[in-house]
């Protein structure tokens, strides 16, 4: 019995019509899918992506050295130097981010007094050699720089839920 029923799924081609039933009825459904990297998704102000070193509109480095992020780091990622200045005040000689280790948790953010190192909606910086995943101050600055007009917005927009 079971061999004619085998038999006769051959040869009607009962699974094949199956799959193009399945096939013809998805085909005219809304599509849940799109075509990265033509097409993209809205993002949250709150994505965290690749990080940046915010500047103040006269130019100078936000960045105080106070080092908080350094410490709150759970992934030892950033690296910290500094030096006074001859007015007094501190800034960083050193600020290195080894993006291999960070694993996007935003505490850095979150400690940072002055909202100077942020997380950007960047999401396209994958590379094949770990050298490149190493940002170091003028990296991070240059992403800051590139991107300041959407950290300032995301900011603005997240502040009324903080
Ligand atoms: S996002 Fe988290 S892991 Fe990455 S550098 Fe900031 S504190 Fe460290
Ligand atoms: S980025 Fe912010 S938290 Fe980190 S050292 Fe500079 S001022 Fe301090």
């Amino acid at each position: 019995m079971s061999l004619i029923k085998r038999t006769l799924k051959t040869w009607l081609l009962l699974e094949l019509l199956r799959g193009m039933a399945l096939t013809g009825k998805y085909l005219f459904k809304k599509k849940i899918t799109v075509e990265y990297p033509e097409e993209r998704t809205p993002l949250s102000p709150r994505f965290r992506g690749l990080h940046a070193l915010r500047r103040y509109e006269s130019g100078e480095e936000r960045c105080i050295a106070c080092k908080l992020c350094e410490v709150i780091c759970p992934a030892l990622a950033i690296t910290i130097e500094s030096e006074e200045r001859a007015d007094g005040s501190r800034r960083t000689t050193r600020y290195d981010i080894d993006m291999t280790k960070c694993i996007y948790c935003g505490f850095c953010q979150e400690a940072c007094p002055v909202d100077a190192v942020v997380e950007t909606q960047e999401f396209e910086y994958a590379s094949e050699t770990r050298a490149a995943l190493y940002y170091d101050k003028e990296m991070l600055l240059k992403v800051g720089d590139r991107y300041e007009a959407q950290i300032a917005a995301n900011i603005e927009a997240d502040a009324p839920y903080r």
